[in-house]
């Protein structure tokens, strides 16, 4: 059982989902609940992420979605405690087609998710940088969605196209769903740009907003390639502090912690 699933979902590419959805992930293991990351992108960014070689995995998410494994089967530990993965490769991308075969095609997540054995606190789903199945799957699946985004002239445009999925999915598939925050990436509050452009969301979706923008830090790009989230490999550079607090807000939102 899964107590509180959340997608991390943004269809424009390279806004930090990934490096998000890994970090706070590690921070709130870190706080002793159990996580379980699912990698719902075929590029597969979490699990080498995480320093899990692609070549060595045998079940997935592909199997897992489309049913071809024990879904407590496709999970992994990890070299974090408290942290495990669902791992994804390239071949994610022909599930795609596969799904569309199939009957409540849409609800293949879920069904994946309520079929494990084990118990998580949460479920935290990497989303691919499209509008796809897998992606309507991963929000179908989720009690809340966290939308990263950077502080760029056409963030605005893809967050309403964004919104719009988000309340079609939630009409025809999953009433329970809901946006738990919009987290701001690679913020830089020396640019002009950013300023207004974070200005600009705050007056549409304030309510939303986490209260602290994660900074530009190179700590958060170079973490992956020792296959560790950064919360862990350096603890005290601002980008992975800013994530620790943004995993505490999590906490809180979701009510697992006083004050949600
Ligand atoms: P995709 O849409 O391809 O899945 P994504 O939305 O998952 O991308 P990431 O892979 O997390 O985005 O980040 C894109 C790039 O930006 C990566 O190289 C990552 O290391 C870098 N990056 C993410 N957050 C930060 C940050 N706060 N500071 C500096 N670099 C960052
Ligand atoms: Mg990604």
């Amino acid at each position: 059982m899964v107590r509180y699933t959340a997608a991390f979902a943004n269809q424009k590419g390279g806004v930090g989902k990934t490096t998000s959805c890994i970090n706070i992930a590690a921070a709130v293991a870190a706080k002793g609940y159990r996580v379980l990351l699912v990698d719902c992108d075929p590029q597969g960014n979490t699990t080498s992420g995480l320093g899990i070689s692609k070549k060595e995995v045998r079940h997935t998410t592909y199997e897992g979605l489309l049913g071809e494994a024990v879904p407590q089967d496709c999970v992994l530990t990890t070299g974090v405690e408290n942290l495990f993965l669902v791992p994804s490769t390239i071949q994610l991308a022909g599930a795609e087609f596969e799904l569309i075969d199939m009957e409540k095609r849409e609800g293949q997540m879920r069904r994946f998710l309520d079929g494990l054995t084990e118990d998580y606190d949460f479920a935290m789903i990497d989303c691919p940088p499209s509008l796809s199945m897998l992606t309507v799957n991963a929000l179908t699946a989720s009690d809340g969605v966290i939308i990263p985004m950077q502080c760029e002239y056409y963030a605005l445009e893809g967050l309403s196209q964004l919104m719009l999925t988000i309340r079609k999915v939630k009409q025809l598939y999953n009433s329970r769903l809901s946006v738990l925050g919009i987290l701001i990436t690679m913020y830089n509050g020396r640019l002009n740009l950013s300023v207004q452009v974070l200005d600009e969301i705050k007056k549409y979706y304030a309510d939303k907003l986490f209260p602290e923008p994660i900074p530009r830090s190179v700590k958060l790009t170079e973490a992956p390639s020792y296959g560790v989230p950064a919360v862990l490999y350096d603890k005290y550079n601002k980008g992975t502090q800013a994530y620790g607090k943004a995993a505490e807000e999590i906490l809180r939102r979701t009510g697992f912690t006083a004050g949600g």
